[in-house]
């Protein structure tokens, strides 16, 4: 079970003018405001607006925003405007935040790998690349002499570009390579046709 929901903080606190409609007591009324904030077990996401009420200090009766008279809803809505959300109302847009951010950095580090790879083909990189009917599979460099790459072509494709390396077997590759410039290669990537390339660690 997925528990959700909203709940609120007090924020602000302040004595205001006017009487209290049930004792009729002059000067007692205060007004609060609290934020609401979402939250999923219980750690807040994102602030979701202000609510709150009046309160009469000497019989505790409470006058919601609805049964106000216009001065009292006046002042409590220039409390609300200058209450402010503390920061850990924003904790859940905080972490997506940040993981979008490191989405990204990681994204354009791949990418740029991908380029460096592409650009100075090593023996021994997989590309993964994807088939004409939208599967993937792998190639793998056999030798690189000058613009010219030798690529052994994986016989099989899988539907999940991530479970593509389940491929990656030596009695799974063909025996005759194709053979492709470098140039073919970077327009491979461009078109995303090779969709990532790995480089295995270099060996001592
Ligand atoms: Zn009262």
């Amino acid at each position: 079970m997925l528990i959700y929901g909203y709940r609120a903080s007090h924020l602000l606190t302040e004595p205001v003018a006017g009487t209290c409609p049930a004792c009729a007591t002059s000067d007692g009324l205060r007004t609060s405001v609290f934020g609401r904030y979402a939250h999923v077990y219980w750690f807040p996401l994102l602030p979701i607006g202000k609510t709150g009420a009046a309160e009469c200090a000497h019989c505790q009766f409470v006058v919601r925003p609805k049964e106000m008279d216009a001065s009292l809803k006046q002042a409590f809505r220039q409390l609300k405007q200058r209450s402010r959300a503390p920061w850990w109302h924003f904790a859940g847009l905080l972490v997506a935040l940040v993981g979008l951010g490191w989405g990204l950095v990681a994204h354009s580090n791949d990418a740029r790998a991908n380029q460096s790879f592409i650009t100075l083909p090593h023996k021994g990189d997989l590309y993964h690349v994807r088939t004409a009917n939208g599967h993937y599979s792998l190639w793998k460099v056999q030798d690189v002499t000058g613009n010219a790459v030798k690529l052994l072509a994986n016989n099989y494709e899988i539907d999940n570009q991530t479970k593509v390396n389940e491929l990656n077997r030596p009695e799974n590759f063909g025996s005759d390579p194709l053979e492709l410039t470098r140039y073919d290669l970077n327009i491979m990537l461009a078109k995303e046709e090779i969709v990532d390339v790995e480089r295995p660690a270099e060996k001592n």
